[in-house]
């Protein structure tokens, strides 16, 4: 039967696109590659509405974030697991900081998310600072369960291809995409930081940034919040916990797990005044855009060619939202995309692009 979509790639990108597709009844097959890394893997992934740093919502949350709870939700539901762990983030701030907090509770901006910390208890460890406040809903995703999971799902309905994916081997005919032997009405990449290969997206400005995490075990760390300043401290259970994480803009290779640890340690060490010892290190490649915004949509020159990418260090609220908006601007093709996150931002005439 023909399909109407290849998605190619199984990152949180690809796998969510597919499954609102699944949802929607629609025919399509998932690329799954054995061999190229993905920003994906890398265990578990953050939530948070709020910056601390910027005393700030994080953009466009109060948009988002029901529509991630929802789609994690649904699919714990449907594959009978649980994927979504709600966990408070907790910041030391200065006094002054508090009081700008304390405004925007007040002005009913934040009320939604701010909670006050119960201070007593958090500085246990951690004794440098002196003032705390507290963020909720939050939390993280357990990620490499998900798509592990998922990736069965997939494998089990007969939508997923587990092979590595060549561009050469794109045929064009009569208005449809070929891939050994493949057919599809449109072929939509969600390749992460592959993408800066993909000769149909060569205007798309990515800045693939590497990142590090650290595995610790400290006994003595309270595991009741994610820890927030300056990296992250996140509770995994058993006195387990995720560190990071590192941002170096100048690496593109996934495979060095030493370059950063030194500075990550450097500032757990400012943090914690605690005894811990380091369980597992690893690195990954984000798939940022230099405006920091996802990027999706059809290229204006061919329509069966499309792009899902660009959700750098946020996938885990980004993505559900805008498989969504993918899914929505494929199966309508008069849909409006917003601007902000449109393709079209980046694509000008220079583009070649097979017809
Ligand atoms: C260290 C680190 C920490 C992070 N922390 C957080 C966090 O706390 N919270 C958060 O929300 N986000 C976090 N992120 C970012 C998050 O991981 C990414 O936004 C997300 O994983 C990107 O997903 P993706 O599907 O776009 O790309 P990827 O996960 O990279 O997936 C791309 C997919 O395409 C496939 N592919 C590529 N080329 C081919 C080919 N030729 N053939 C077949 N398949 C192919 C790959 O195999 C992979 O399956 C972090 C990232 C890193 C590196």
């Amino acid at each position: 039967m023909e399909n109407q979509f290849l998605i190619v790639g199984q990152g949180i990108a690809g796998s969510l696109l597919a499954y609102d597709m699944y949802k929607a009844g629609l025919q399509f097959k998932i690329v799954s590659s054995p061999d190229e890394s993905m920003a994906s893997d890398l265990a578990t992934r953050r939530y948070n509405p709020a910056i601390f740093d910027k005393l700030a919502k994080n953009w466009n949350v109060d948009e988002l974030l029901p529509v991630m709870t929802n789609l994690y939700k649904d699919i714990e539901k449907e594959l009978g697991q649980q994927f979504l762990y709600p966990i408070d983030f907790t910041q030391p701030l200065s006094d002054k900081e508090i009081k700008v907090w304390n405004e925007r509770i007040f002005d009913g901006d934040f009320s939604d998310y701010m909670e006050s910390a119960d201070t007593s208890w958090i500085k246990r460890g951690i004794d440098n600072f002196n003032l705390f406040d507290r963020v909720g809903k939050s939390g993280y995703l357990d990620l490499a369960k998900l798509l592990a999971e998922l990736k069965s799902f997939f494998r089990e309905k007969g939508h997923l291809l587990e092979a590595n994916f060549k561009y050469q081997d794109i045929g064009f005919i009569n208005g449809h995409i070929t891939w050994r032997g493949v057919i599809a009405k449109t072929i939509v990449f969600c390749e992460g930081h592959h993408a800066t290969k993909n000769p149909y997206f060569k205007s798309i400005p990515f800045v693939p940034t590497k990142g590090e995490l650290i595995e610790i075990e400290c006994e003595e760390l309270a595991e009741e919040y994610i820890i927030d300043e300056n990296m992250f401290v996140m509770p995994m259970g058993n006195s387990h916990f995720k560190v990071g994480a590192t941002y170096d803009y100048s690496k593109q290779n996934g495979k060095s797990v030493i370059d950063s640890k030194a500075d990550l340690l450097e500032r757990l060490n400012q943090l914690l005044r605690l005894p811990y010892k380091i369980l597992n290190h690893w690195s990954g490649i984000r798939p940022a855009v230099s405006d920091r915004r996802p990027v999706l949509g059809c290229h204006p020159d061919n329509q069966h060619i499309a792009v899902f990418n660009g959700l750098g260090t946020k996938g885990v609220i980004l993505a559900p939202y805008f498989a969504r908006e993918m899914m929505y601007s494929l199966v309508n093709r008069n849909y409006i995309l917003d601007k902000e996150i449109d393709i079209r931002r980046f694509l000008n005439a220079s583009i070649e692009v097979p017809v």
